[in-house]
């Protein structure tokens, strides 16, 4: 019988690899567990700044959510994006994939498919987030009744600080070798309301396939998006290449694009975990990424390997 095994973006995965352990260990199918997996975090206010309530927020201070599920036995899959007041995304990107004909619901009316399958309305600000956002718009906080921030700046590329990303995905098999995976994130702090990142997007940041392997992403969307990353990732593994070769090129492959367009490599990082439960991890330069990688009832971090514009 398959060990199970769940591997999860960032040191938060852990708390994350260790409840999708659980739910493994209880015969759980991979797509329940990584989808408690994922909750744990959205529950976890401790332990970052990017995944469910208490995140940071948008340009206008609003915070929006975005998830994903993936099955990898049936191909289903659910996902909402630019959700708000709902504290469990990645739940209700699975009521998607259930109880609906689609894969994606956006905004109000994720928001009104969540509040007709009896998710409750939440306030999901926390008064440190709020700090936080009124700290970097100090002309609101010293002039009441400023204009809000721009919503646009002009600029054209994305440059964030570690601080201001990060998602969780997860991915798991159990204990009949099926691959499932959950999505669940903020998207970048300071986002232009509406946009949406690779994270809810399927076969950008997530992907999985029993027949050839799983894989997620994070980092900025953006670049995730442009190569369709975890869909990339998963293609490499059914041609043959090991979880660990498919990350190292799908970051050679963002390395490459943001090198046709003459600019910054950007932070990402993929993870993949393969239908024998073999697991890889790599990242673009000074992303210092690390995953949580859970099994045999133990879960450890692992440093991935950092991929150099120009390899
Ligand atoms: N990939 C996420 C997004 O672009 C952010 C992250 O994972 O850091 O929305």
């Amino acid at each position: 019988m398959p060990d199970p095994i769940v591997i999860a973006t960032w040191p938060f995965g852990k708390v994350a690899a260790e409840a999708a352990l659980k739910s493994l260990a209880n015969g759980d199918p991979a797509l329940d567990a990584a989808i408690a997996g994922a909750q744990a975090v959205e529950d976890d206010y401790s332990c970052r700044t990017s995944v469910g309530f208490g995140s940071l927020p948008d340009r206008l201070g609003r915070l929006t959510l975005d998830a994903c599920v993936m099955d990898g036995k049936t191909l289903s899959c659910g996902a909402v994006a630019g959700v708000e007041h709902i504290k469990h995304p990645a739940a209700l990107a699975r009521r998607v994939m259930d109880r609906t004909p689609h894969v994606l619901l956006v905004g109000e009316a994720a928001k009104w498919f969540a509040l007709q399958q009896g998710f409750p309305l939440e306030v999901p600000y926390t008064t440190d987030a709020i700090k936080e956002w009124l700290e970097k718009h100090p002309d609101l906080r010293q002039k009441p009744g400023a204009n809000p921030p721009a919503p646009c700046d002009g600029a054209s590329e994305i440059n964030i600080d570690a601080d201001h990303h990060d998602t969780v995905t997860v991915l798991t098999r159990d204990a009949k070798g099926s691959l499932g995976g959950a999505c669940t994130t903020s998207g970048l702090a300071y986002k232009l309301p509406g946009r949406v990142g690779d994270s809810p997007i399927i076969g950008a940041g997530l992907y999985a396939d029993d027949l050839a392997g799983a894989a997620g992403g994070t980092g900025v969307g953006e670049e995730i998006i442009r190569i369709a990353g975890s869909s990339y990732v998963v293609e490499l593994m059914r041609g043959g290449r090991s979880p660990q070769e498919a990350c190292v090129r799908a970051c050679e492959r963002v390395n490459a694009s943001a090198g046709r367009r003459g600019v910054h490599p950007a932070r990402v990082a993929f993870l993949a975990l393969d239908p024998k439960g073999n697991v890889g991890a790599a990242c673009t330069a000074k992303t210092n990424f690390q995953y949580a990688v859970g099994r045999g009832g133990k879960v450890e971090l692992v440093q991935a390997k950092e991929i150099a514009a120009g390899m």
